[in-house]
């Protein structure tokens, strides 16, 4: 797991939609195996982490990649660590969006879900104090 100090020296992304803002950094460890994965696509990934809603931005840092069973178009977490609220998981190319089955496994245990396909295009899912879920779509990742 990275450091704090290392966490924010990867800083990868941002969107500003409408009144969502996120801002994605991740563990120097975790993104490596991320960016593998990217590039050799097999299966799907899911890394789990904190968000925290900071003057107006949420704040998203990828620390931990959690057990869990792969599948081209499915990535099953077997166990959702306590203490993690944002969760990133990568598709195969040219698939930008939540799946049925990431809304039921993914963002239904997070507060903030996060995926992109291989060439780091995606949508970013939201839930607020209600529990409400909103969709923000265009986000850009771009794999350093
Ligand atoms: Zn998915």
């Amino acid at each position: 797991m990275g450091k704090i100090a290392d966490l924010l020296k990867i800083k990868i992304s941002k969107i500003t939609r409408g009144e969502i803002k996120v801002e994605l950094t991740f563990a120097p460890d975790v993104y490596e195996v991320l960016k593998h994965e990217a590039t050799n696509f097999q299966n799907e990934i899911a890394a789990i982490g904190t968000a925290e809603f900071e003057d107006g931005i949420w704040k998203v840092h990828i620390i931990k990649i959690p057990e869990q069973e792969r599948f081209p178009y499915l990535v099953r977490v077997k166990e959702f660590p306590k203490g993690f609220n944002a969760v990133f998981h990568l598709h195969p190319y040219g698939v930008q969006s939540f799946s049925r089955m990431d809304y039921e496994y993914l963002n239904q245990n997070y507060d903030v879900s996060i995926v992109v396909d291989v060439t780091g295009n995606g949508m970013v899912c939201v839930r607020d104090n209600e529990n409400e879920v909103f969709i923000v779509d265009g986000f850009k990742l771009k794999w350093l």
